[in-house]
């Protein structure tokens, strides 16, 4: 690299603050930028400057904006293809995709709209409505199903002791299952971890992580539909499940396959996990199973039914 002033080619990285503008609010940080060694003048550096770039980006979305994950959950709670969601929202797939990857600003008008719909998912409906004649028949009929069925979930979410009174969050369920199976877990303990997390939390906090139900079955307490969910989260490439045999022996094998997002959680909730997992840490799957098969939740609730959270208060043997 060379100083396009004085072309010296002795050049140096030092740590920087950045000073950026996007419609007139000023995103300031510290990150690394090249120097000459000679008139210590900024030098072009691609790929440092191009990182700075996307974080002061990433920065004001998160502050002033819409996070990049907060799109791409808002476009997956509908099951939605980029192709169909960019439609819906009226801009080019190649803008939703530049918003998706965090390398460009939504503008005012489609900042308006994702943040209508995450705040009221159902409007999508209306949206669609009223613009029903971009659509295909078959485009038409494939969003309203898509939609439909998450709406009508989001919609039934009234808050109550299934759920910890907290309502269902997809980004926290997906994180939390990241953390616990970082380094490959069996289902069973997994979902009885989940179990822990959130009746734990709502002991201590009076609301859960993620909004979810709990049934109880043979193998203990399990999030209400968990096979869905677990195949939801292999279809968009989350994690991996797979079956391994050993002396017929059947293992469900679940690996997270991206990183965790620990921002979604407060740090009670992070707590709370990481107790779990330190505690169940050399638990095999038969352990957990029946230490929670003692549990009053387990106990009190009928097979396939839902498990109150109330009974979280008789959780006593994990602290
Ligand atoms: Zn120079």
């Amino acid at each position: 690299m060379m100083c396009d002033i004085c072309n010296s080619k002795e050049t140096y990285v030092k740590d920087y603050e950045h000073i950026y503008e996007f419609k007139g609010k000023k995103i300031k940080f510290i990150a690394p930028r090249r120097f000459c060694s000679n008139c210590n003048n900024f030098v072009y550096d691609e790929e440092l400057d191009h990182a700075v770039g996307l974080k002061a980006i990433d920065l004001y979305n998160k502050k002033y904006g819409i996070p990049k994950d907060e799109i791409i959950n808002l476009r997956k709670q509908y099951s939605l293809s980029q192709e169909l969601f960019s439609k819906i929202i009226g801009c080019a797939k190649k803008t939703l995709i530049s918003y998706e990857k965090g390398t460009s600003i939504p503008n005012d008008n489609f900042m308006i709209i994702l943040k209508s719909l995450i705040k009221n998912p159902s409007m999508i409906l209306e949206i669609v409505d009223s613009n029903k004649e971009l659509f295909t028949d078959k485009e038409y009929q494939k969003i309203n199903k898509n939609v439909s069925a998450f709406v009508d979930l989001d919609n039934k979410n009234e808050l109550d002791e299934y759920n910890g009174y907290t309502k269902r969050n997809h980004n926290k369920i997906v994180n939390l299952i990241l953390m616990i199976c970082n380094k490959g877990i069996l289902k069973t303990k997994l979902l009885k971890e989940m179990f822990y997390a959130d009746f734990l939390n709502y002991k201590n906090t009076g609301t859960s992580i993620t909004g979810l139900c709990y049934a109880k079955i043979d193998h203990g307490p399990v999030p209400d539909n968990y096979e869905t969910l677990i195949n939801r989260l292999c279809k968009d490439n989350i994690i991996d499940y797979i079956v391994t045999y050993q002396n017929d022996y059947e293992y469900h094998n679940i690996i997270g396959k991206k990183d965790v997002d620990t921002s979604v959680f407060n740090e009670e909730e992070l707590n709370t996990i990481n107790s779990v997992i330190n505690f169940f840490e050399k638990y095999t799957s038969r352990d957990i199973e029946k230490f929670s098969h003692e549990e009053v939740a387990f106990k009190q609730t009928k097979f396939y039914d839902n498990m109150s959270y109330d009974y979280a208060f008789d959780i006593e043997r994990i602290k």
